[in-house]
């Protein structure tokens, strides 16, 4: 593998060791994943920072977590902009007067 198809691969990849985590991948997928962690430490990195989220997901109060949820009604929910790897967070960004 050439090592921009390497890079491809980690970032296609990557966007899904969220899932991976918490068992949301199917078999296949699984496979590929497992196949890349074994070559990319930034992807065992991250999902080593998941995996204890993705833990205390599971024992989470459904009736608490539904309490926290935003209503679908409310007006000053918004969905957050996506974030992309090295790109600050639009409220990090300082606003130009
Ligand atoms: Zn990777």
């Amino acid at each position: 593998m050439t090592r921009g198809a390497a890079v491809r691969d980690h970032c296609n990849l990557r966007v899904s060791l969220g899932a991976y985590v918490l068992d949301g991948v199917d078999a296949r997928e699984r496979e590929v994943l497992d196949a890349h962690l074994r070559d990319c430490s930034p992807c065992r990195m991250e999902v080593a920072t998941l995996t204890p989220v993705a833990r205390l997901l599971g024992r989470a109060d459904p009736a608490l977590v539904e309490a926290l949820l935003p209503h679908p009604d409310d007006p000053t929910w918004t969905v957050p902009e996506p974030r992309h790897e090295g790109q600050p967070a639009a409220r990090d960004v300082p606003r130009s007067r």
